[in-house]
């Protein structure tokens, strides 16, 4: 809602006696496209006509000077003092853009205006003064690209939130699971043992290398890779397993490693969407020989784009150095004797990325509320699973996300979607699993990815929503969910 309207109030009021030309002029000078009807003594508002009613009426044969409370309008919406903003919120509708707000003698004493910020989204970055500041800082000291303190600052904090010993900042989340396949030396013949149910780019990392990404289905409690499934796909090609902690629930990664290790194998932890989640006390990232996040603009820790490998070894990271800056040789400069890559953060990204670390306790926390309110709020609605919540788990519930019940409700998770757009509530069905993306299409049947990608729907999760808005979300939902539930 936009305030200090009130000046308007005046401007777009006038008595209902009036005639269509008279309405015409008060709407030009308020640029609302709109006009409040008057009764002129007790200044109660008796009612609102439109530009769109006035332009049918002259079609309809009405003259300019007809009387304006003659004109056809439909009942207008109205707010009362004291209705919360959700509530008001509910009175906007598709043409229904502003609705006058009345006090208890009917005298409209402020507009409610619809506009983007009833939008909530599923997530949205939380940028302040302290990223400005420190943008500030690079544009003014003339350090914009990937030299300068922050960049440096950045892996540091980062190595220190994981408790690992080294960080490598990278140009995105994929580049950083490309160099950690890269400097584990997996290339081309060999093959990766991957979630199918993820973001593309963990598989998509795996065929840069030349080697093949083999696809393992998700285990119900987790929504992760199901580690009893992972022994039966290993071949000697396989190298490596990269368990993805999807929507930042930890995957298990005890029987994970376990089985890596007793097979040779190498570990790589896709953090992208789980920063701060925790494992059996670990922090995600550390367990693994590598492990790697996205700080793409949607997800919990942003730089707009950019991402990181963290490690305890000294040898990954050092071969990770030299591949992203186009492989150059440490003791020659512009030496070269193979080819790298140009993956690295710029000092701009990594002054976001140090004044967003700065709250990341306080962003952590905020995900915890909401995932909390949503825990609560939706427990007893029919048609709906919570996401998983491992004993042995701290998730961050990076994006809330919860399963649709097809039998309970109507379509499903699509017409739930829809019904909530309707209400400016925006949602986002899971990622299609990669064994049937039209890029690998492996011909497998992965009966529990299949299930979660059709059924899962991640709800609006951005740290800047308030407590009513989430409140607003459960309420819409539950209403759905009792509606379709009888149709
Ligand atoms: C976002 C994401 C990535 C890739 O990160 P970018 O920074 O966008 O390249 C990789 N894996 C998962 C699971 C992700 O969600």
């Amino acid at each position: 809602m936009v305030p200090h309207l009130k000046q308007r109030i005046d401007l777009i009021s006038l008595p209902a006696s009036s005639t269509i030309r008279q309405t015409m002029q008060t709407i030009d000078k308020g640029a609302l496209g709109l006009a409040l009807l008057i009764e002129p003594k007790t200044k109660r508002f008796v009612g609102l006509v439109t530009d769109g009613d006035i332009r049918r009426a002259l079609l309809n044969g009405y003259g300019l000077e007809s009387q304006i409370s003659d004109v056809p309008h439909p009942e207008p919406q109205k707010a009362r003092v004291g209705m919360t903003s959700c509530q008001i919120a509910d009175l906007f509708s598709e043409p229904v853009r502003v609705v006058p707000l009345l006090d208890d003698n009917d005298r409209v004493v402020d507009l409610a205006l619809f506009d983007q910020r009833m939008h909530l989204p599923v997530a949205a970055p939380s940028l302040g003064d302290k990223e400005l500041q420190y943008v500030s800082e690079c544009v003014l000291t003339g350090w914009v690209s990937s030299a300068g303190k922050f960049v440096r600052r950045f892996e540091k904090v980062l190595a220190d939130f994981c408790g690992s010993d080294y960080a490598v900042s990278t140009s995105s989340g994929t580049a950083a699971l490309h160099l950690a396949l890269l400097a584990l030396e997996i290339g081309v013949g060999d093959e990766v043992i991957v979630p199918s149910l993820t973001f593309i780019a963990t598989a998509n990392a795996v065929t840069y290398t030349g080697a093949k990404p083999v696809f393992i289905d998700s285990e119900p409690e987790t929504w992760n890779i199901d580690p009893s499934k992972i022994e039966k796909a290993i071949t000697p090609r396989t190298k490596a397993i990269i368990p993805v902690h999807l929507y930042g629930h930890p995957a298990d990664m005890d029987p994970i490693m376990e089985i890596a290790s007793r097979h040779g194998l190498s570990g790589i932890e896709d953090a992208a969407e789980a920063h701060g989640a925790r494992y059996r006390g670990r922090s995600v990232g550390s367990i693994g020989d590598a492990g790697i996040f996205s700080f793409y603009g949607n997800k919990i820790i942003t730089t707009g784009e950019g991402g990181m490998v963290v490690t305890d070894r000294a040898d990954l990271a050092d071969r990770m150095r030299i591949l992203r800056n186009h492989g150059m040789s440490t003791d020659r400069r512009y030496w070269h004797t193979e080819i790298g890559y140009n993956y690295r953060l710029t000092n701009l990204q990594a002054a976001v990325g140090v004044a967003q670390m700065e709250k990341a306790a306080d962003i952590l926390r905020t995900k915890k509320r909401i995932a909390q309110l949503y825990d609560e709020g939706l427990e007893s609605v029919n048609g709906i699973s919570l996401p998983p919540r491992a004993p042995w788990a701290s998730s961050v519930c990076w994006l809330y996300s919860i399963l649709v019940n097809g039998n309970v409700i109507g379509d499903g998770r699509d017409r739930l979607a829809a019904e909530l757009a309707k209400s400016g509530i925006e949602t986002r069905p899971f990622f299609p699993p990669a064994h049937l993306q039209p890029i690998y299409n492996t011909g497998q049947t992965l009966p529990v990815a299949e299930r979660l990608a059709q059924s899962g729907l991640s709800l609006p999760s951005a740290i800047g929503l308030r407590d009513e808005q989430i409140k607003h979300v459960i309420d819409t939902i539950a209403a759905i969910s009792d509606s379709l539930a009888q149709q």
